[in-house]
């Protein structure tokens, strides 16, 4: 199959949308970001890489972290993590705090706010404090992506920290419903810097890879989690990953996916590849528009969705 030929065509007929969605103006530091740009890439299991647009600018990753810390909380925690952080998609905004309220601050999933705050949490835990954690989760997301120079932008998580208020409501409600170990302010400041991670789509797309195969990088031959434990990722990423529109992203593009309101979305072809589109221009649900529509047009083009 020409990947190459397939993205320039995915380049062209998105270029109308470009300047279609909204960049994210509820953190400051993001809201200056250029819409007009549109990045994807794709890396196979040999490493080679398909690429076109913006492909190597970095963008604040946002809540696609949230795979790399669900990622690292399975791994230590396996089945324990599910007592306090459910794996039911949420059908509410990613921030709301009444489903949290109804359910006695047990997070639907690992994803929505709550729940990746939640994750944050157990990971500072697991190492002993924040600043491990934040410096463990970047070492991690580096490893993956076989990138050293991966690092979070201190200006916008600093910029999220100042207007966080509804995170740290969140996690201020799961405090009061026991269901928060440490200390709110260190949790929520931890899940900002891992939340403003920069990366490009060439190094996103790298670090789906271990997704797409059972677990295991198939270029490293490490294996970050087991066979079961990648299935569950994957599958929370099917149901869970885009908020309140994950039925849509299943329905019209049919591929394991997570986005962040930077304008990045990944996604997984099993035994095939990794994948990850950026624009920065978002659709109602907080999702990239022109990024939905890319991969749309990329399954529709290849035949490969999981369906
Ligand atoms: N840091 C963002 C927040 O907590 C992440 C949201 C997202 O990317 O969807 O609001």
């Amino acid at each position: 199959m020409d990947y190459q030929l397939i993205l320039n065509e995915i380049a062209e007929e998105i270029m109308s949308l470009q300047d279609k969605g909204k960049v994210a103006n509820y953190i400051p530091a993001l809201e200056n970001v250029n819409p007009e740009q549109f990045g994807m890439s794709l890396t196979l299991f040999d490493g080679t890489q398909y690429n076109v647009g913006d492909f190597n600018t970095l963008f604040s990753i946002q809540s696609i972290s949230k795979v790399f810390t669900f990622t690292l909380a399975l791994k230590f925690y396996s089945t324990d993590l599910y007592k306090r952080i459910g794996r039911e998609p949420s059908g509410n905004p990613f921030n709301s705090l009444v489903q949290l309220e109804y359910e006695h601050g047990v997070p639907r999933n690992p994803f929505i706010n709550a729940g990746a705050i939640n994750v944050t949490d157990t990971l500072i835990s697991y190492y002993g404090n924040s600043t491990n954690a934040s410096k463990e989760i970047i070492h991690f997301i580096q490893d993956i992506a076989g990138q050293p120079s991966i690092t979070h932008n201190e200006i916008v998580s600093t910029s999220e920290m100042d207007h966080g208020f509804r995170n740290m409501a969140l996690a201020n409600l799961m405090k009061s419903f026991n269901n928060l170990d440490n200390e709110v302010h260190d949790v929520v400041e931890t899940y900002f810097q891992h939340c403003a991670i920069e990366m490009n789509t060439k190094m996103l797309s790298r670090a789906m890879l271990f997704l797409s195969n059972h677990g295991m990088d198939p270029i490293s031959g490490v294996e970050y989690l087991s066979e079961q434990q990648a299935k569950r990722v994957n599958a929370v990423m099917l149901t869970c990953g885009h908020y309140d529109a994950s039925g849509d992203f299943a329905f019209h593009v049919g591929l394991p996916g997570k986005s962040g309101v930077g304008g990045g979305i990944v996604a997984v072809v099993p035994k095939k590849m990794g994948i990850c589109v950026w624009s920065p221009g978002l659709n109602a649900q907080g999702n990239s528009l022109a990024g939905t529509l890319a991969l749309e047009l990329f399954t529709s083009k290849t035949g490969m969705s999981i369906f």
